[in-house]
């Protein structure tokens, strides 16, 4: 009664930091794209990806936008490096109550990278063609995933088990299932 073997496509954006030089381009062509209509307004504080910037230091770090969560984490550290602070939501790409990253400005609504899902399909995110110095690149890989069993086995396997048992010691078993969850 196994499931079905299906294949479907992973896509990622992979990020090399070491490339980034925070020209914000990835931010403006996302707030662009996902505006409504496309491309009629440009504001970064709507785009689900973001530069974490320490000019001084030479530091440009790209976060997409993730899961939304609806309470803030708790037992957050501060690292303090070369006496200067970090919190560790610098680079959490969670939108969550702690604070504005990742919220659309006018509404609070979270905002959450779709990879521009779009119709037709991109060839690659608007993000990434629009990183000129490869900071960010596209990748797709093939996963195989076990589809669940349709309805119609799953009836045909209990009524497999109701007649070899009889219907009555099969709830009286799921029953005590139910009560030990
Ligand atoms: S932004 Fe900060 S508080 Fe919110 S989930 Fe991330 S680390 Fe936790
Ligand atoms: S993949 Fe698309 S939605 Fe996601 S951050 Fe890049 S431009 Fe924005
Ligand atoms: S477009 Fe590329 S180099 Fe510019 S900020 Fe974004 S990730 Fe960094």
């Amino acid at each position: 009664m196994n499931g079905e073997k299906k294949k479907r496509i992973i896509k990622n954006i992979k990020i090399d930091v070491n490339k980034c030089h925070g020209c914000r381009a990835c931010e403006v062509a996302c707030a662009a794209f996902h505006s409504k209509p496309k491309y009629s307004s440009v504001n970064p504080a709507r785009s689900r990806i973001r530069i974490v910037k320490d000019e001084l230091n030479n530091i440009f770090f790209p976060i997409r936008a993730g899961a939304y969560t609806k309470s803030e984490c708790t037992g957050r550290q501060t690292y303090v490096i070369d006496g200067k602070d970090y919190g560790a939501c610098n680079l959490c790409n969670v939108s969550c109550p702690a604070r504005d990253m990742f919220k659309e400005p006018d509404s609070g609504l979270p905002l959450r990278c779709d990879m521009c899902e779009d119709d037709p399909t991109l060839k690659e995110p608007v993000c990434v063609q629009w990183c000129l110095v490869d900071a960010l690149t596209y990748e797709e890989r093939e996963e195989e995933y076990e589809e669940s069993p349709p309805i119609e086995d799953m009836e045909i396997a209990l009524d497999d088990v109701v007649q070899k048992y009889g219907l009555d010691k099969v709830l009286d078993g799921l029953a005590r299932i139910t009560k030990k969850s």
